[in-house]
């Protein structure tokens, strides 16, 4: 059994993307990052992506409005960055406080700047398999961290336990994309799957992005199979200073002796996602400057 380590394979994406970014002569690509009031986990997630960003040289522009800005505010804010031309991503840190339209929020952000690709126009691309969008950061590193593995998706069959936006759908679609590394069989299975382990078990590749700390046990896993654990869930640790550990959807105890392949967390698809994010700025900029 191999551990995935995305903590290695991120490093090494944030070197490539270090080296690219010195190249370029001139102002360097930059991120307005939009944090609506002060949830610890978001604080966490915005200073992570500003700490990577500055470490490839990208610039951040940190926003930090506050949760009672209303909907109308934010929307003018994502507005004002969409008209800024020294902006060339923009992300809005999900989720967002109470009483704020998410998907009306990402639907005003220009389709150009929308890193994090969420817009209706970037989704709309990923289902036509058009790489000339941006694809969800979080489903995109998981194909890079397969990709990296030597994990080829062709023709295996792929389960994807999770429909969201953010993950499952865009995820199961990525790997049925009709090109080299992707054209795999998928199921998306979700709350309302019959009988969702003798799906799990036919997996050659399985996606656990349902937010249920520990789910998917060893008897849902064929042997041999490569697990991918998207879930990042914070369960009490009364040995931690902290109080809390995070763990994934998988047991990963049980599982790992069986899988041929699997992600930790933390430090597996995690680490990807901003990574990606990243990527998705440089791309931005490039496709701004017509490059
Ligand atoms: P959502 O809550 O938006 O979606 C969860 C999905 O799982 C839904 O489709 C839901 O089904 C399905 N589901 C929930 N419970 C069950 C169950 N018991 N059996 C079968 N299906 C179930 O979550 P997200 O997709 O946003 O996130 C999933 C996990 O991934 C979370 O732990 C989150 O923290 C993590 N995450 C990690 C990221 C990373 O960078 N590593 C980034 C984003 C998320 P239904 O649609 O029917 O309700």
């Amino acid at each position: 059994m191999e551990v995935i380590d995305g903590n290695r394979i991120a490093a090494a994406l944030i070197a490539e993307l270090k080296a690219e970014v010195a190249a370029i002569t001139g102002r360097k690509p930059c991120i307005a990052l939009v944090r609506v009031g002060d949830d610890p986990a978001s604080v966490s997630y915005v200073k992570k992506k500003g700490q990577t960003a500055a470490e490839i040289g990208i610039e951040s522009r940190i926003l930090l409005p506050p949760a009672a800005i209303g909907q109308a505010a934010l929307e003018r804010l994502v507005e004002s960055l969409n008209g800024d031309a020294g902006v060339d991503g923009i992300l809005v840190q999900s989720p967002l406080p109470g009483g704020l339209d998410e998907r009306a929020v990402f639907g005003r952000i220009a389709p150009e700047k929308d890193v994090d690709g969420f817009h209706p126009v970037n989704l709309g691309k990923v289902v036509q398999g058009d790489e000339s969008g941006f694809s969800p950061c979080t489903p995109a590193g998981i194909m890079e961290l397969l990709a990296r593995s030597a994990v080829n998706l062709e023709g295996k069959h792929v389960v994807v336990l999770g429909r969201s936006l953010i993950v499952g759908r865009p995820a199961a679609l990525l790997a049925l994309q009709n090109r080299a590394g992707a054209n795999a069989t998928v199921t998306v299975c979700h709350s309302r799957t019959l009988d969702l382990p003798s799906l799990a078990r036919q997996a050659d590749v399985l996606i656990a992005a349902i937010g249920r700390p520990g789910f998917v046990t060893a008897d849902l896993v064929k042997p041999g199979a490569v697990v991918i654990d998207v879930g990042i869930n914070r369960v009490a640790d009364p040995a931690r200073k902290s109080g809390h550990r995070l763990v994934g959807d998988v047991d990963f105890p049980s599982v790992s002796p069986i899988a041929s392949m699997i992600t930790p967390v933390p430090g597996g698809v995690g680490p990807m996602t901003v990574a990606m994010l990243m990527r998705n700025t440089v791309k931005a900029f490039r496709l701004r400057r017509g490059g």
